[in-house]
């Protein structure tokens, strides 16, 4: 065992983290896509940190625990957290799926488009009555000919509004149930998407959350991922990828949180005493720090896995719950440490929290994550 971090790692990590702070001061309007950001994160390499370099000028073809230290820097510099969380959901659950799963024709139209940022693509999965269980997706897509064509609605789209491509899942053979969906590709300009407005949310406010409706959208077979029926599996292989990669940007995030604490503490007084020598508030700093290094190893080993290609399930599973959970404490615990400065938006420390509630939502619920614990220890 090693828990060393090799010379180019760590330069790759500096890299990242000074990127990300120097992109921290670009002011933007409230709500609003980014994308002057986005550009600038593509600039970095952001969207192809693990695609290899044969399919696009912009992929690194790092290895995942590299591409996780990388998303960890990004996260910690504090480059806005919406930002970089569309630029998760467009890197682990649409430009991955393609790479590992699109043909040579798709991967070559198409990565480089995507790793550059150019183009903006979204993951299509929750339906209105499929969002934790998605063993029956109401959207269908039927073949006619060279064309499957596609019904249905989504109800939660993250970079749905910005979007130029969707990574959409729909239920080709009702009767195999999970077995009975493929995955598709879906240009948004093709004729019948419809894009409903975007949500006003508690978090991550500069990602986009949308409704997507397919009516009748005509898509060609070259299209599909995979095989037709395997989109289960496909869309299985993306969560293992967001739920490792999307939540190292919340261990930078709870890294910075961290470090303002520590320095708050040391340096604001009551009386005679900075607030870091009463023990109520250096044991609730040393907690956050307790939570922090339990899921950053957490989410080591779950990356460590999945690189080893054997099932990471279940360690997948753990690193995430323990992340999403761990951030939200963090949120409340910064907030405490500054005191009413916490509170106010001029504290600078008050977005954690509301960002930290989708994270126990979004890529399969805690309760979600706990089940499949359970399933892998043999209680269900
Ligand atoms: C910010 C944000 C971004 C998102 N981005 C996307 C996206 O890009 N693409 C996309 O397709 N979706 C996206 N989603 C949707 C997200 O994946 C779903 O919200 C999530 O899967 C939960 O589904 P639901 O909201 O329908 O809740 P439900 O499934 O209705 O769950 C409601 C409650 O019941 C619990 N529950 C449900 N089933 C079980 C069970 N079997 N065992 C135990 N507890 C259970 C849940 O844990 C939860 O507490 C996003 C959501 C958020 C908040």
């Amino acid at each position: 065992m090693n828990f060393e971090w090799n010379e180019a790692q760590l330069s790759l990590f500096e890299h990242a983290l000074s990127y990300s702070s120097e992109l921290r001061s670009t002011s933007h309007q409230p709500g609003e896509f980014p994308l002057d950001l986005w550009k600038s994160l593509g600039d970095f390499g952001y969207f192809g940190l693990p695609v290899d370099s044969e399919y696009s000028p912009c992929g690194s073809g790092l290895d995942i625990l590299t591409t996780v230290k990388v998303l960890e820097g990004l996260g910690q510099g504090g480059a806005d957290t919406g930002v970089l969380f569309a630029g998760a959901a467009h890197t682990f659950a649409c430009v991955m799926p393609i790479y590992e799963h699109g043909s040579e024709a798709i991967k070559r139209e198409l990565l480089p488009l995507l790793t550059s940022g150019e183009k903006i693509a979204a993951n299509a999965i929750s339906e209105a009555e499929a969002g934790s269980d998605i063993a029956k997706l109401a959207t269908t897509a039927s073949r006619e000919g060279d064309y499957y064509i596609i019904k249905g609605a989504k109800s939660y789209v993250t970079n749905g509004s910005v979007a130029d491509y969707f990574i959409a899942y729909a239920t080709t053979n009702a009767k195999f149930g999970y077995l009975g969906q493929t995955a598709f590709v879906i240009p948004a300009d093709l004729p019948g998407i419809e894009v409903g407005n975007s949500y006003k949310k508690l978090g991550l406010n500069s990602a986009q959350l949308n409704q997507v409706f397919f009516d009748e959208v005509k898509v060609h077979k070259r299209y599909v991922l995979g095989d037709e029926g395997q989109g289960a599996r496909i869309f299985a292989a993306s969560m293992d990828w967001e739920r490792c990669c999307l939540f190292a940007l919340f261990i930078g995030v709870m890294q910075r949180d961290l470090d303002l604490c520590i320095e708050y503490a040391n340096m604001r007084k009551q009386g005679d005493k900075t607030i870091s020598k009463f023990q109520a508030v250096s044991h609730r700093i040393a907690d956050m720090e307790v939570r922090l290094q339990s899921a950053r190893l957490l989410l080591y080993f779950a990356a460590w896995q999945k690189s080893k290609e054997v099932d990471n399930t279940k360690a997948v599973a753990t690193s995430k719950l323990a992340i999403s959970e761990a951030f939200v404490q963090s949120g409340l615990d910064v907030i405490r440490v500054h005191g009413a400065l916490g509170y106010l938006d001029e504290g600078g420390v008050n977005s954690s929290i509301k960002d930290a509630l989708g994270s126990v939502l979004f890529s399969g619920t805690s309760d979600i994550q706990r089940e499949l614990i359970c399933n892998r220890l043999g209680l269900l």
